[in-house]
């Protein structure tokens, strides 16, 4: 169990806190979602309670080791000053500069400073001015940002898959580091989960491709009882198990892989659950999202899809099916929709089991759900509200799913 916030002592002094402000703005630069700095204020509440000084740093977009003034995080302070109805001193431009420094020093106990982009500084990625890999730069870059405060706090979970010098290397050169609460929650649902599921435990996987999950799906047949499979994913299963799948998405070149894990989960006596309808169509406008006109919407009888039909949701005696296995598990994982929900014809499926998930939890399940996707689909549904833990990383969330191990998680010290 790594070291928690209230493991440390953060009392008046200078803490570093890795956030995710890595927020969407329009072309005024205008915040046009602040969910992500919303998430940020119990961490930063606590340690204005424990009087600590609060140094905050984060990164905003790609600017690839470059200043691109649009993607300054000049507008998330002034977003937080009026969250916490407190000034949040901000120094435009460069998050090591000799005034950026100056700031950090002179900061005094209850007083807030972000940082600006740490990814203007190619170092941040583990980069050199020249773009070349550069561990040493990338280690003196996190010394340099060390040395402004002297504890640091992990609460970005967003960023802990990768190994940059504020999310892994940065530990090593303050006196203490904890995970904020933001990243104690994801380690409580996701990391117990997967140790210590409460059983019947069930994962739903849907979306686009079989190869982005592939290893969640070997990780996860070492933990589940049951899998179902829906979204695109579904139909490289199908066909590899001899089932026509018409003009489906399918990934022709994971057809034995797809056996495979079929034959593992039977081997394993998991229940390895595919759809058994579908939504069909014969033409879809995937770029704008929407069903061109003219074009014909079925429902089919059995898994089988005709030629020139390709599967876009999950049909009814599907829905049906999953419901069953839904109701009964003590423990839901659910990462990726399962059909087009961005088209509302097709956004049946997703929201149906999204409610079925909500209703499950409502009945004492414990429901996750992960993944940019997966979170939307079960907004569309006004699910979100009921699940136990909507994880806020989707690339870290999958890496999780994974098994692999996380370097921003790995570099905070055991509680002791
Ligand atoms: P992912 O990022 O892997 O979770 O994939 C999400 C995407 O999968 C969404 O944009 C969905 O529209 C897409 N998707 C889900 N089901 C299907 C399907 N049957 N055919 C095509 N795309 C799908």
């Amino acid at each position: 169990m790594k070291k928690i916030l209230e493991d440390v002592n953060v009392k008046g002094k200078k803490v570093l806190v890795r956030v995710d402000y890595n927020v969407p703005l329009d072309a005024n630069l205008n915040i046009t979602n602040d969910k992500r700095i919303v998430a940020t204020i119990p961490t930063i509440k606590y340690l204005l309670k424990e009087n600590a000084a609060i140094i905050l740093m984060s990164h905003l977009g790609r600017p690839k080791g470059k200043f691109v003034p649009e993607m300054s995080l000049n507008p998330v302070s002034i977003r937080l000053s009026e969250l916490l109805d407190k000034p949040v001193k901000f120094v435009d431009g460069d998050c090591v500069s000799k005034e950026s420094k100056q700031v950090a020093a002179s900061l005094k106990p209850g007083e807030i400073f972000l940082l600006e982009n740490l990814r203007f500084h190619p170092e941040e990625e583990g980069k050199n001015a020249a773009g070349e890999k550069d561990k040493v730069a990338m280690e003196n870059f996190a010394k340099e940002i060390a040395s402004m405060g002297e504890i640091f706090v992990q609460d970005a979970f967003g960023t802990v898959h990768r190994a940059h010098a504020s999310t892994s290397a940065v530990v090593k050169y303050v006196k203490d580091a904890a995970a904020g609460f933001l990243l104690e929650k994801e380690l409580k649902f996701l990391g117990e989960t997967l140790e210590n599921p409460q059983r019947p435990f069930l994962a739903i996987l849907g979306g686009a491709k079989v190869s982005d999950k592939i290893n969640v799906i070997e990780n996860l047949l070492n933990k589940v009882d049951a899998i179902i499979i829906g979204g695109a994913m579904a139909y490289t299963f199908l066909k590899s198990q001899g089932v026509s799948t018409g003009t489906s998405l399918v990934e022709n070149d994971k057809l034995d892989l797809a056996s495979e894990l079929i034959k593992k989960a039977k081997e394993r006596k998991i229940d390895f659950l595919l759809p058994v309808d579908h939504i069909v169509v014969n033409k879809v406008d995937f770029a704008n999202k929407q069903i061109p006109k003219g074009a014909q919407v079925e429902e089919t009888i059995d898994e089988a899809i005709s030629d020139n039909f390709m599967g876009v949701d999950i049909g009814f005696k599907s829905i049906k099916k999953f419901a069953e296995v839904i109701k009964s598990s003590k423990t839901i994982l659910w990462n990726g929709p399962l059909g087009i929900f961005e088209i509302d014809e097709f956004a049946k499926g997703t929201v149906a089991i999204a409610d079925l998930v909500a209703q499950a939890t409502d009945d004492g399940a414990i429901s996750i759900v992960g993944g940019g996707d997966s979170v939307s689909s079960v907004k569309k549904a006004g699910a979100d509200k009921r699940i136990s833990h909507i994880s806020t990383g989707g690339g870290a969330s999958l890496e999780f799913l994974e098994g692999k191990e996380l370097p921003g998680i790995a570099a905070l010290p055991e509680r002791s």
